[in-house]
C-alpha cells in the first residue's frame, strides 16, 4: 500500500504516558474532523510537505525511514481515516512499537481490544480468502477526543489526552467532569487506561496562564493526570 504523508520528523514524544521517548512521527494527510471544527488546530495536514519529508511513501520504506528508533506515531489530520494496517504491521515486524493519535471520531472494524500487556491489542488481519486473523500488534491508541467521539474508542483507548477548553468554541468538546468520569472508570485484569489534560498553546510556544489552569485542574481532580507538550518547552518541535 501507499500512503500520502504530509510530513515526518523524529522528536522526543512531548505528550502523554510516552514523554521523553525518541518518537519518529509520520503525519498522515487529510482529517475528517477538519479545522471548521477544531479552529486552533496547530498541525498542516492538506497535502504532503516535501521539504518537512512529505511524499507518497509504502509501508516498507517508512518502516526503513522509521530504523533504528524503536517506537513510531502515526499521527494526522486522523490516521483511523484509513486503513493503517499494513503499516502497523511493517513497523512491528521491525520491531517497532506503533502508537496512534487519533481524534476518537472513527471506529476501525479491525482494532480489537487491548491485551494485558500494555500496549498490545488484537487486530484483524485480511487472510485474502474473506476470512481474517486476529493477531496481537504493538499498538498504542491515544484518544484526544474531538466533537464526534465514538465511546467504543473511549474504551479502546490506552490513554486520553483532553484539551482544556478544546480547540474550537462550537458544541461536543469534552469538558473536566468528563475527563474525571473517564479517569475514574474501572476495566477489567487491572487494566489502566490514564486520562491526562494539557492546556492549550500556541503553536510554538507554551501559554502559561492555560498551563496554570491545568494545574489546577489536576490538583483539584488528582484522578487526572497532566501533560504540558514537552517538546514545547525544549523547543525541540
Ligand atoms: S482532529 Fe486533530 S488534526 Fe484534525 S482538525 Fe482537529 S486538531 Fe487538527
Amino acid at each position: 500500500m501507499r500512503y500520502p504523508i504530509a510530513e515526518r520528523f523524529k522528536a522526543t514524544q512531548g505528550e502523554g504516558a510516552h514523554t521523553g521517548v525518541p518518537m519518529a512521527f509520520i503525519r498522515t494527510v487529510g482529517c475528517s474532523v477538519g479545522q471548521k471544527v477544531c479552529t486552533a488546530c496547530d498541525t498542516r495536514f492538506d497535502r504532503s510537505y516535501a521539504d518537512l519529508g512529505g511524499g507518497t511513501y509504502t509501508e516498507q520504506e517508512l518502516a526503513e525511514w522509521v530504523s533504528p528508533y524503536l517506537h513510531a506515531c502515526i499521527t494526522g489530520g486522523e490516521p483511523l481515516d484509513r486503513d493503517i494496517r499494513p503499516l502497523a504491521f511493517a513497523l512491528n515486524k521491525a520491531g517497532v512499537m506503533v502508537h496512534v493519535e487519533t481524534s476518537g471520531t472513527r471506529v476501525p472494524p479491525w482494532l480489537g481490544p487491548p491485551l494485558t500487556v500494555p500496549g498490545f491489542r488484537l487486530i484483524a488481519k485480511d487472510n485474502g480468502d474473506g476470512t481474517q486473523a486476529w493477531l496481537p500488534c504493538g499498538f498504542w491508541v491515544t484518544v484526544s477526543p474531538k466533537p464526534g467521539w465514538q465511546p467504543e474508542m473511549l474504551q479502546a483507548a490506552d490513554e486520553v489526552k483532553v484539551i482544556l477548553g478544546g480547540l474550537g468554541d462550537g458544541p461536543g468538546w469534552p469538558d473536566i467532569a468528563q475527563a474525571v468520569a473517564w479517569a475514574n472508570e474501572t476495566f477489567p485484569h487491572s487494566r489502566q487506561r490514564p486520562v491526562y489534560v494539557q492546556q492549550r498553546n500556541g503553536i510554538n510556544e507554551i501559554d502559561r496562564e492555560a498551563l496554570d489552569e491545568a494545574l489546577r485542574v489536576v490538583d483539584e481532580n488528582p484522578a487526572l493526570r497532566l501533560s504540558v507538550q514537552l517538546h514545547k518547552f525544549l523547543r525541540t518541535r
